[in-house]
């Protein structure tokens, strides 16, 4: 079977075979990993190749701190207002999707939220164009969505934001191309799409913004502290980081970022190239240059034949098609551990199902 879940996503086989065959046992140790201590060699070894590999696979640069976190992308977009700006300054939020609004909710309680730009009066069917944008004097940073997993909106490369940080949620695009890293402040994501298992979340951030002063708050909320104890302050989720190694080790094998950006062209244009084939039976309707290459919304014309959609596909192997419950339909998220051979399958599969109910 295929699975198209968006998150957490599809894991590569290799990953779980090698991560199952390790789980009773590791190595010579006599004991599972998860029962080792994080402070022991072997753990150690393990959490600084993995930061390596990490380094290595997205070419982050020397000056940048890798943290190596709890609580999901959602603590971040609360961390990144109480780290990175004093109380009362104001914040920049780009919108462009549900999860711009949940990073500005998140970051409320702590920074004057200016919306510079939103494509929320259009459904968030666009990126705002850049000379829409009001960036604020003095304001912290800027923060944009890279990819917003819901909407399936996508920016095409980072936005010229003058000397502000740009923060950026890459939760659901992080390695799925070459990015340069030097173009941002701070990079966060979850990793349960294309970094591994749910349970840890990675956080790059330019050295220097960890000076700042931020706010008042409590030492496992600093981003300074984390950075010092390289991200074992406490108890790091060992396993999870673990199998996010193996997970970067994999891509790394497979031919880097590069080559992801490659399949992951080809993957998207092949479910595009049906949507936009079907004469209206499918749509999607996403601008085309802020079509997101990671996750792939579609509405069938007729809502009433959904169901009997997600149930065939499901008997047919495709599964986790049903589109998020905030906006419906069906979506298809296309992560690097999805082969091209299941997005074929998908796309055959529509062509079918359009022949026998369209
Ligand atoms: N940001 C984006 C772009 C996401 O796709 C998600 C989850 O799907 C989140 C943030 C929230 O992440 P988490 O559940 O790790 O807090």
């Amino acid at each position: 079977a295929f699975n198209f879940s968006a998150g957490p996503a599809t894991l590569p086989e290799p990953v779980l075979r090698q991560a199952q065959a390790e789980m009773l046992e590791w190595r010579d140790a006599r004991a599972s990993l998860v029962e080792l201590s994080h402070r022991g060699a072997e753990f150690i070894e393990v959490a600084q190749q993995a930061e390596a590999d990490l380094r290595r696979l997205l070419s982050i640069p020397a000056d940048y701190a890798v943290l190596f976190l709890q609580g999901g992308a959602t603590a971040q977009q609360a961390l990144i207002p109480l780290n990175f700006a004093e109380p009362g300054q104001a914040a920049d939020y780009v919108l462009s999707g549900h999860w711009g609004k949940t990073a500005v909710k998140q970051a409320r309680p702590y920074v004057d939220v200016r919306i510079a730009a939103s494509s929320e009066a259009g459904g968030f069917r666009d990126i705002p164009p850049r000379e829409a944008w009001t960036l604020t004097p003095g304001a912290a940073y800027v923060h944009i969505t890279a990819n917003e997993t819901i909407h399936g909106v996508e920016f095409r490369g980072a936005p010229e934001v003058g000397e502000v940080p740009l923060v950026a949620d890459f939760s659901s695009s992080i390695a799925s191309e070459p990015i340069d890293v030097s173009r941002y402040g701070v990079i966060y994501a979850g990793a349960q799409k294309n970094l591994g298992p749910v349970g840890i979340t990675v956080v790059i951030v330019r050295r220097d913004l960890l000076e700042r002063a931020g706010q008042p708050r409590a030492d496992i909320f600093d981003y300074r502290s984390h950075a010092r104890s390289e991200s074992m302050l406490n108890t790091p989720p060992t396993w999870n980081w673990y199998v996010l190694g193996l997970t970067v080790k994999w891509m790394l094998d497979e031919g880097g970022v590069e080559e992801f950006a490659r399949r992951n062209a080809r993957k998207a244009a092949m479910l595009y190239e049906v949507i936009d084939g079907s004469g209206g039976f499918y749509r999607n309707e996403v601008a085309p240059h802020a079509r997101s290459r990671m996750n792939v919304p579609f509405f069938l014309r007729e809502e009433a034949l959904d169901k009997l959609f997600l149930a065939e596909s499901k008997a047919a192997g495709l599964l986790a098609l049903k589109g998020h419950r905030a906006l419906g339909g069906m979506r298809a998220s296309i992560y690097n551990a999805m082969p091209e051979e299941g997005v074929r399958a998908l796309a055959e599969f529509m062509r079918d199902f359009q022949r026998r109910h369209g």
